[in-house]
């Protein structure tokens, strides 16, 4: 294997290197030690159609010095030919034409219309706007996806005591709390008392619960507690021997639990040499999908993936999406917008707590006010000035006695829940007609939703 050159940026060690005839990037991020080879990156044409090529030592050189410039190598393997795509001959995505799969199946604001209490509650400054949220007690994961959106962290190994998660709960219990997301930062099933901790939100706290993850250690889980997830989300990763490492032990298996699965429609998966093929891929994960009754898989484009890019990237999903007419399949259209408003409203109905050490005490177990505050920069880890308090102080945020050290138009570039953010923005500024007339009007829509308490 010969090095050909090195560089380095801030989070990365990138070289460009051979192999035989082969020419590929390796990316080391530096806090992790996670190395990932890239042999393939997307041609866009003119008319916006993506083809996978192999790197060669021209393309190679001119990917790693984009990725230089922000540390975004996602983004650095789309090549757009001539730089520049055609827009009038071709229509970007409609982000407003969401599939009714996506309107059940995921969160898209419109659920808060269910929870008039919290939005009163908001409006009257009480204290009780809490609907669900996001905990994610460990740092580790099993697996290291060349893509994944906190591969940039130091929290690997940081785990939050069982006590501190606890007494978080406790608190927005009283408060109104209603349902948990187990996720990561990590694999949530590598934390050592997951068991404990499903037990003291589901059987002592009577919550609702579910969990997202990367299904390859579910039998962590002992099997009496399997049963108690009201939506189990699998992550599906692409790397050697994936398909036989995906695993559902057959108690999560029931009428009860609502199996989905979700995609990252990229070339960046741990496949080595291995070019990607989406229509064989997609035919596996059918498969996996009849063996464990899997009711819906959700493909979404790579997050880290910058402007018209991330477009096309859509856009290559709903070709692969319609050439397959399987009805469980949908393309989620989340759109990631610059807000216009003054505080992230969002954060007082489902916080994020993460295992990132707090600035704080720098124990582990910090509240963030979202899941994907991550994305609003190519620095692939939560960032202390999106810190909201240590989870024990969760009770006074409520109260809104902290303030956020950010501001969303400058700070939350990408954000996903502009949607939400305004939606709330505006019943808490609107008169009691306008606020009851926006309940009617949605009431009116009759858009079907399954999980009216996990926001
Ligand atoms: S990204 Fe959006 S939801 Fe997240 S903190 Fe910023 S404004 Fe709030």
């Amino acid at each position: 294997m010969a090095e050909i050159k090195k560089f380095e940026s801030k989070y990365s060690i990138y070289t460009l290197e051979s192999f035989g005839d082969k020419i590929f990037i390796n990316r080391k991020v530096k806090e992790t030690g996670v190395v990932s080879k890239f042999f393939y990156y997307i041609n866009i044409d003119k008319n916006g159609n993506s083809k996978t090529r192999r790197i060669d030592e021209i393309v190679g050189k001119k990917i790693i010095g984009r990725a230089l410039k922000d540390d975004n190598i996602s983004s650095a393997l789309m090549i757009v030919e001539g730089e520049k795509i055609n827009k009038k001959k071709n229509k970007i995505i409609d982000f407003s034409n969401k599939s009714k799969e996506e309107y059940l199946f995921t969160s898209t604001g419109d659920k808060f219309f269910y929870h008039k209490k919290s939005l009163n509650s908001f409006k009257n400054n009480t204290g009780k706007t809490i609907i669900s949220t996001h905990i994610s007690p460990e740092g580790t994961c099993n697996l290291r996806c060349p893509y994944c959106s906190v591969a940039y962290r130091n929290s690997i190994g940081n785990r939050i005591e069982l006590d501190i998660i606890k007494k978080y709960v406790n608190i927005l219990k009283k408060r109104g709390l209603k349902a948990v997301i187990l996720t990561g930062g990590g694999e949530p099933t590598l934390y050592p008392k997951i068991n404990e901790l499903i037990e003291f939100l589901y059987d002592k706290s009577k919550l609702e619960l579910a969990m997202i993850t990367n299904g390859t250690v579910l039998d962590r889980i002992f099997p009496k507690n399997r049963k108690k997830f009201r939506w189990l989300r699998v992550s599906v990763n692409l790397f050697d021997g994936w398909e036989k490492k995906i695993n559902i032990p057959k108690e999560f298996i029931n009428p009860k639990t609502i199996i989905g699965f979700s995609h990252i429609y990229t070339l960046e998966h741990n496949f080595g040499d291995k070019e990607i093929n989406y229509k064989k891929i997609l035919r596996k994960i059918i498969k996996l999908m009849d063996k464990f009754n899997v009711q819906y898989l959700r493909l979404l484009p790579n997050c880290l993936i910058k402007g018209d890019k991330f477009n096309y990237q859509h856009k290559a999903i709903d070709r692969l999406v319609s050439s397959f007419k399987d009805k469980r399949i949908f393309h989620q259209l989340k759109i990631h917008q610059r807000p216009d408003f003054k505080i992230c409203y969002q954060s007082y109905f489902r916080p994020y707590l993460s295992e990132e050490k707090n600035p704080w005490t720098k124990k582990p177990g910090t509240v963030f006010p979202c899941d994907s505050i991550v994305l609003n920069s190519s620095v692939k880890k939560f960032l202390d000035k999106y810190a909201i308090c240590e989870p024990e102080r969760i009770g006074e945020y409520m109260d809104k006695k902290i303030k956020h050290k950010f501001k969303p138009p400058v700070d939350c570039e990408g954000c996903v829940f502009v949607k939400n953010n305004k939606i709330l923005e505006y019943l808490a500024n609107s008169s009691e007609k306008e606020f009851e007339s926006y309940f009617k009007k949605v009431e009116n829509k009759k858009i079907k939703h399954l999980h009216k308490n996990f926001i």
